[in-house]
């Protein structure tokens, strides 16, 4: 078929903040205002320890509307499978996703990395993975990379034979790589991260699927830049949402 593009495959994913408006100022004076009414727009630097320990007790005692007074634009590139999760997400967050019924998809496929542990043991809600053997390894790599090279060319057939791409697009697979603006809040972002991400010091363990967890890694390290005293708070208690 004439002027097909190649599919290519990827095993990252992508989260770049676009804009933000998001500081430890702005937790800080959301909270002052109950106290000091509109006189409360005062700064971290004129009493850093006092402005810690603020945002640290607001943490600690799940106040957690002064967290809402900000707000961070993600873009984000990864697979289908990825935003079917994380659309799941409803408060606190607006997405904007690429269309498959305006445009034409670009096959960019998901293919796990040589990290990525394949074999899954446990009990539901609580799996472990350990790495597979260079057998499945391959296996893998194989096996996605011929069902996507062929649901790709299906795509492209019925584009080709003037089908719509709304109607084309079924046949294509959940390994797919999309993108989106996602904006949130710190307050729903904790929400995300304590879900989203498993940590050995959160007070609610999680086990999400890694995929969506290296999106959350991406995002809390550039969140942690913006807010780090948030941060930290959130990290000493446990990594729950307030
Ligand atoms: C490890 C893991 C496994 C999962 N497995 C599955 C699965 O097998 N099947 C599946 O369907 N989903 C699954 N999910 C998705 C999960 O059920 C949630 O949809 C997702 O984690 C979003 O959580 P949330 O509703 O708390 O977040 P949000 O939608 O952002 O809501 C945030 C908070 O707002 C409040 N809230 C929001 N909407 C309502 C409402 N309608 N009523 C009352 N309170 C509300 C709640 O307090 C909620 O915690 C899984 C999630 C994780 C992390």
């Amino acid at each position: 078929m004439s002027d097909e593009p190649v599919p290519t495959f990827r095993s990252d994913v992508t989260v770049e903040l676009v804009r933000s408006a998001a500081t430890d100022t702005d937790v800080l004076w959301a909270a002052r205002v109950s106290t000091k009414g509109e006189q409360s727009l005062e700064t971290i630097g004129q009493d850093p320890a006092r402005s810690a320990g603020l945002i640290n007790y607001l943490m600690r005692d799940r106040h957690g509307t002064p967290f809402e007074h900000n707000s961070m634009t993600f873009f984000i590139s990864a697979p289908i499978f990825v935003f079917r999760e994380f659309h799941r997400h409803r408060s606190g967050w607006s997405y904007n996703e690429e269309s498959g019924r305006y445009r034409e998809l670009q096959p960019v496929f998901y293919l796990p990395g040589a990290d990525r542990r394949l074999v899954q043991q446990g009990k539901p809600g609580r799996y472990e993975f350990v790495e597979g053997t260079a057998e499945q390894q391959k296996v893998v790599s194989e096996a996605m990379e011929a069902s996507y090279r062929a649901s790709y060319q299906a795509y492209r057939e019925m584009l080709e034979a003037g089908v719509a791409r709304e109607v084309a697009r079924a046949v294509l697979p959940v390994g797919l790589f999309s993108s989106m603006y996602a904006t949130c809040n710190a307050r729903s972002l904790m929400h995300f991260l304590s879900l989203r991400t498993k940590r050995d010091n959160a007070t609610v363990p999680s086990f999400p699927q890694r995929e969506i967890e290296m999106v959350a890694e991406q995002m809390e390290e550039q969140w942690a830049r913006l807010m780090p005293l948030t941060h930290a708070a959130f990290e000493e208690h446990g990594r729950v949402a307030p």
